[in-house]
């Protein structure tokens, strides 16, 4: 193990694992080796995204137990890159003495949208109103009519949309229920829908120390409930801007977070702000930050990981972020060398070699004079792109 004389500063040379072999954790380990870390990943899938970059590769099941004490072995502190993996898993390494961050205690609550609304309340962050649905007959009694419409979703296990259902009326919402939970759901929340303006986040981190840093609010277009389009700083009002970084702190250290997270928030019509929800980790949203920003939001995660001081946040230009995402035509990406050419773009692919429809594949960043026109010509440029064979 290197460490410094302060003997929770891990230094470069340390070996950072990750759980999870996927684009985030990717990004992670580019950036930790960037800094001279080596990385370790435990991941199931062969020739991962991450896979590819770091050091030591474990392939085996999340849950693996003798694989995460590999992981560990091999490790001077962990992370993972997505919150739906195994809080038995995060324990597990846990118990084992190696830093793990994000702890098991906030991937409790984040993995949980009933956990993770009720902690909004209790710590003053404004949400929707919401209720918790158990049973069929719980949906149809839940709300009466001003409470709608809304959205059921599970409380547990969805993402990019899935596993939750728009609901005009008691008995449509007891038929997404009923169909929720012969899939295998537990226990469902409904949530009132939030005549929002705009969907924006904040990307932050704490350090172990409890410094706290944020990059400016993004402002996020969603198509088919996947992250299309992230324009960096989010339009909006100044004071907007500085509740939605005001409810990012609040989130860290209501949770006692070490690392980069991101809330994920609505900006409603007079520009009051509300948290949708919590991702404990890098985000979708945050990728600009690699090419708009000194330190991103990945050597953010490595240095809050290793007990370094937390990296700028303000932005060298503004900047527009456009997700590559397969749409079933093929798995060559068409149009890269002309995108190549371009002076403000910054190309980023995972290297997956299939791009099913729905699959992110890779992102690019436009700088620009302003937000708005770099949103522009992200739009343009990626209509110049094209999945084929
Ligand atoms: P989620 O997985 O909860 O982030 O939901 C995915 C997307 O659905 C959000 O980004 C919103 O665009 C929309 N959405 C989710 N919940 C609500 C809500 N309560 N009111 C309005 N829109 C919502």
């Amino acid at each position: 193990m290197t460490t410094s004389r302060n003997a929770h500063v891990l230094l470069p040379g340390a070996t950072l694992g990750i759980l999870g072999g996927g684009q985030l954790g990717r990004m992670f380990a580019v950036a930790a080796k960037r800094l001279g870390y080596r990385v370790a990943v435990l991941e199931p899938t062969p020739d991962s995204p991450c896979g590819q970059v770091a050091d030591i590769v474990i392939e085996a099941a999340y849950t693996d137990e003798a694989a995460l004490r590999r992981l560990a072995e091999a490790s001077d502190a962990v992370t993972y890159e997505f919150e739906n993996v195994d809080a038995r898993a995060v324990e597990l390494l846990e118990s084992l003495g190696k830093p793990v961050h994000p702890s098991s205690a906030a991937l409790r609550i984040t993995q949980d949208r009933i956990l993770e609304k009720t902690f909004a309340r209790e710590n003053g962050i404004p949400v929707t109103d919401f209720a918790v649905v158990r049973s069929e007959d719980e949906a149809r009694a839940v709300y009466h009519g001003d409470a709608f419409p809304g959205f059921l979703k599970t409380a547990r296990g969805g993402y990019d949309g899935k596993g939750q259902a728009r609901v005009n009326n008691g008995d449509e919402c007891a038929a997404a229920a009923r169909a929720m939970f012969a899939a295998g759901a537990q226990d469902l929340i409904l949530e009132k829908l939030v005549p929002f303006e705009k969907e924006i986040s904040v990307v932050a981190c704490r350090g172990r120390d409890g410094s706290f840093a944020a990059y400016p609010p993004a402002e996020n277009v969603h198509v088919r409930n996947i992250l299309d389009v992230t324009v960096l700083p989010a339009r909006v009002s100044d004071q907007s801007a500085a509740a939605a970084v005001e409810i990012a702190r609040k989130v860290g250290e209501g949770l006692s977070a070490v690392g980069t997270y991101c809330v994920e928030l609505f900006v409603l019509p007079d520009g009051a702000i509300w948290l949708n929800e919590i991702a404990p980790r890098p985000h979708n949203s945050g990728h600009a930050t690699l090419d708009a920003c000194l330190c991103s939001q990945f050597e953010q995660q490595v240095r809050a990981l290793c007990g370094m001081p937390l990296g700028p946040t303000s932005l060298l230009r503004p900047a527009a972020m456009v997700n590559l995402v397969g749409d079933g035509n093929g798995d060559i990406l068409h149009g890269v060398d002309a995108l190549l050419a371009e002076p403000d773009v910054a190309l980023h692919l995972y290297g997956k070699a299939k791009a099913p429809k729905g699959r992110k594949m890779g992102h690019f960043t436009v700088l620009g004079g302003s937000g708005t026109s770099a949103e522009a010509r992200a739009r343009e440029l990626r209509a110049q792109l094209r999945w084929g064979t």
